[in-house]
This record gives structure tokens, sequence and C-alpha cells, in this order.
């Protein structure tokens, strides 16, 4: 078991993530740029760091759960950042959900120093970081792997070994396509459904049972949609972030992507709408507006 494990960027699913590390009997020690996150980290029984770097100094392993790779990169390689602090031996599990190429970068970087590094984005949104049942893809070599998989499975339900370091990655953008695809098409069927007549609740009831299933019908449109809450906990920047990702990836690859293509203009276009920081299933109240109907729960 480690003694002291660091935890940086505790919003959203941070906060859910290291209570739970904290609840496993692990001692954490929290580094946010926000000061309410760290009074709120403070409150859930965290010990608070100066800088990633006074952080870096004391703990192993050090979690990262920020918003994109930009931060990742300055908060580990940058001035008071990890690299820093941490001692050859220390490693860095990233937790974000961030570009492959800059984490195979940052885990060079890393290793000249001495450093080990696993990325480990997660799936499953706020309630599943709550309840701790969280997915977790792992890149990185096997044996850090299994070292923190008892870390891993406070936090998750199920844990999978991608593959080398950014693998990890690779498969959440994989995956984000895929959901970003199933709230988008799910927001168009539901729009065409209650503009034709069908009442909403009694559509999503029906296709939970039939061949159009997905996530989006199952938690998404029951829980935010049609109680016109939409406080799905994940912002649409960071999914068109996601898109972005897998776009590269295609780009470099060599890989068409026609249907994630239409799914990535329609959240940037989102996005230009100022839907950007609300959550991401505020989609469907621009597909409303198109449609000039409200799917009513
Ligand atoms: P968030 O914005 O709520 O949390 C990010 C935290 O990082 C904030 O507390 C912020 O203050 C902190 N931060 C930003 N810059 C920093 C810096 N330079 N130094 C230290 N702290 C800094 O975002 P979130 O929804 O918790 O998402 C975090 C990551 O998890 C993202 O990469 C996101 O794509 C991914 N993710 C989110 C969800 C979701 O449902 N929200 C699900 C899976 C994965």
């Amino acid at each position: 078991m480690f003694d002291l494990v660091g935890f940086i960027g505790v919003g959203t699913m941070g906060t859910p993530m290291a209570e739970k590390i904290i609840a496993a009997g692990y001692k954490v020690v929290a580094f946010d740029s926000v000061p309410e996150a760290l009074e709120r980290a403070r409150d859930f029984g965290a010990e608070i760091a100066a800088s990633p770097c006074e952080l870096a100094e004391r703990c192993n392993p050090i979690i990262t759960m920020l918003p994109n790779s930009n931060i990742v990169e300055k908060v580990v390689l940058g001035p008071r950042g990890i690299i820093e602090g941490a001692r050859a031996g220390t490693i860095l599990i990233d937790m974000s959900t961030a570009y492959p190429m800059s984490t195979m970068k940052i885990a060079e970087e890393l290793s000249s120093k001495g450093m080990e590094m696993l990325d480990a984005p997660v799936s499953g949104g706020l309630a599943k970081a709550r309840q701790g049942t969280l997915s977790i893809m792992v890149g990185g070599k096997a044996e850090l792997v299994e070292q923190c998989r008892p870390l891993f499975q406070v936090m998750g339900k199920e844990v999978f070994h991608m593959g080398s370091v950014g693998s990890g990655h690779i498969m959440k953008a994989v995956n984000n396509v895929l959901n970003a695809c199933n709230v988008a098409a799910t927001a168009e069927v539901m729009t065409l459904a209650t503009k034709a007549g069908l009442n909403a609740r009694t559509v999503v009831a029906v296709l939970q049972a039939s061949t159009g299933k997905n996530w989006a019908t199952e938690c998404k449109f029951p829980k935010f949609v049609l109680t016109r809450t939409f406080d799905d906990g994940f912002r649409m920047d960071l999914l068109m972030k996601d898109l972005d990702i897998a776009a590269t990836l295609a780009r470099d690859l060599n890989v068409p992507m026609f249907i994630a293509s239409t799914i990535h203009q329609i959240f940037g276009l989102g996005i230009s709408q100022g839907y950007g920081e609300k959550g991401h299933t505020t989609i469907v109240q621009l597909m409303e507006k198109w449609a000039g109907t409200t799917i009513e729960g």
C-alpha cells in the first residue's frame, strides 16, 4: 500500500475520486489551482500542498485529474511542477482525458529523471465516480499497472490494461467518440419522435427495450433530459476536447471518420452557441431550437 498519494485537480471528478481513496484508508495530499477546490479537499480529509512541486516531494504515486493535456504538461513539466520535486521511482498516474502524443512526451521526459508514468483515464461520469465504479483504461508497464491496481480498484469497478503508455488515452478518445455519437443521435431521434406527436418518456422506454438502446437512452435521457435539469456533470467543452483528440489521431493515422466528423461539427456548433460550459446533454436544446420543438418528459 502506498503511504501518501498525491492528487492534483480536485474538480468535478477529482473530488469523489480522491474521497474514495481516503475512504479506503490512504492518506492524500491535494493540489488545485482554485482555492475553493482546495478548501473542499481539506473538508473531505486531504492535506493541502502549496504547489505540484511540493506535493511531488512528499507523495508517490501522484494522480492528475486535470482538464486537458496543456494543463497536464504545465503541472508536470512547468515551473514548480511535479518533475522538479519528485524522486526517481515516483509514479505519475494521469487520469485526465488527454492527447496520447502529449502523454508519450511527458512519459519520456519523466523517464529521463527515473520516474514512471501510467495514463489511466476513466469513464462513467460523476455518478460512477461517487460510487467508485468507474471504468479505468490504463496504459503503461504491466508491473506498474499491477502495483497500482489496488488503488485503481478503490475508484473503479473495471480496470483494463490497454498496452504501452498513451494507450489508455487512445482508448478513452475512441470511447468518447461513441459516447458523443450516442448522445447526438439520441437527441436527434427524440426530437423527431416528439415533434411527430409521441410521448418522450414512452419513446425512451421503448428504445431501452429495443435495438436503439445505448447509454444515452439508459442513463442520460432519463436522468438529465426528460427531467430538464441537464446537470450531467460533463461539460460540452470537455467532450469537444475528446472529439478533437480522436480527430487528430485519425488524421495522423489516415483513418476516415465520417460519422465522428459530423458529430464533431454538431458539438462545435453547440460551443459556438454558448453551451461549452454547460452539461453536454444541452446539445438537445440546440436540436430543439432547430426543430422548433421541446422534448417534454
Ligand atoms: P473540472 O474542470 O471540474 O476539474 C478540473 C480541476 O482541475 C479543477 O478543480 C481545476 O481548478 C483544476 N485545475 C485546472 N488547472 C489547474 C492547474 N494548472 N493546476 C492545478 N489544478 C488545476 O473537470 P472534470 O469534469 O473533473 O474533468 C477532469 C478530467 O476528467 C478531464 O480531463 C475530463 O475530460 C475527464 N473526465 C470527465 C468526466 C465527467 O463526467 N466530468 C468523465 C470522465 C473523464
